[in-house]
């Protein structure tokens, strides 16, 4: 199989998970193209060790943001925090952040309230945000429709990460300014039934991530994913939408480019 470049979007490489062999995940990851990887926060001290990690390695990019499964008992200091964390060297997003109502590990009520603060803090820096939505998707598009209405609609406000769900809820999200962010568990069994809204989703608004060490692809499943396994979910979504591997591989790291601004 050819190789092609790749941006793994949305990945936890500070996880231990990845302690034992990070340098020999991320030498096989380059080797598989992929080329360029962001690494994502979920609470401070991952967000922390995010941008440490971007420090140390010129392919990996940070993101920093309190998980909707994380922030309970968060305080006003961990979003001072957080706003002295946004503008460190290498921060091209905020996030993880959202609303997930899955057996809701933190209350709805601060899961909101944090969900508002990150929002806030992509008015003030203008960075993209990664949204987490876990059965929550009736919030997350009232409040993101209400925050892109103020300002002008660019198509650079965010990715919505994993996401699972019709066509025309992509659709609304891609015109409120979202790109699409789409991982290894599109070739789940489970998945088959939005293959048509995978298949309807402009290509052109699709960004493709691991979520590793997380949701690994069919063939690996049961074991940890990482970001060399990219390559086989743009395979995937190649076949999902009847295109070449090449052409999916080379739309998809643009527009990872383009909305994270990794090109600067
Ligand atoms: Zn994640």
């Amino acid at each position: 199989m050819p190789i092609y470049e790749y941006v793994d979007t949305h990945s936890h490489l500070d996880m231990p998970e990845f302690d034992a062999d990070r340098q020999e995940m991320l030498k096989r990851a380059f080797e598989n193209g992929v080329k360029t990887i962001i690494t994502t926060g979920i609470d401070i001290p991952s967000s922390q060790k995010a941008i440490d990690l971007a420090a140390a390695n010129p392919a990996i990019y940070a993101a920093v943001g309190i998980h909707p499964q994380e922030c309970t008992g968060v305080t006003e200091a961990d979003f001072e925090r957080l706003e002295l964390l946004v503008k460190c060297e290498k921060v091209v997003a905020i996030g993880e952040c959202g609303l997930d109502y899955y057996r809701d590990y933190s209350p709805r009520h601060t899961q909101l309230e944090t969900f508002y603060h990150h929002l806030d803090l992509a008015d003030q820096t203008g960075l993209p945000l990664i949204i987490h939505c876990r059965q929550a998707e009736e919030d997350v598009l009232k409040i993101l429709s209400d925050w892109s209405a103020q300002s002008p609609a660019s198509a650079g406000k965010g990715v919505i990460h994993c996401f699972s769900g019709s066509a025309e809820t992509a659709l609304k999200y891609i015109n409120m300014g979202f790109y699409i962010g789409l991982g290894a568990y599109i070739g789940y069994p489970s998945s088959r039934k939005y293959h048509p809204a995978f298949a309807a989703i402009p290509l052109e608004h699709i960004v493709l991530e691991t979520d590793c060490p997380f949701l690994p692809p069919q063939t690996h499943r049961g074991e940890r994913n990482e970001p060399a396994y990219i390559p086989l979910t743009a395979a995937t979504l190649a076949e999902i939408k009847n295109l070449g591997t090449n052409e999916v591989a080379s739309a998809t790291t643009a527009n990872a480019r383009r909305l994270f601004h990794l090109d600067k």
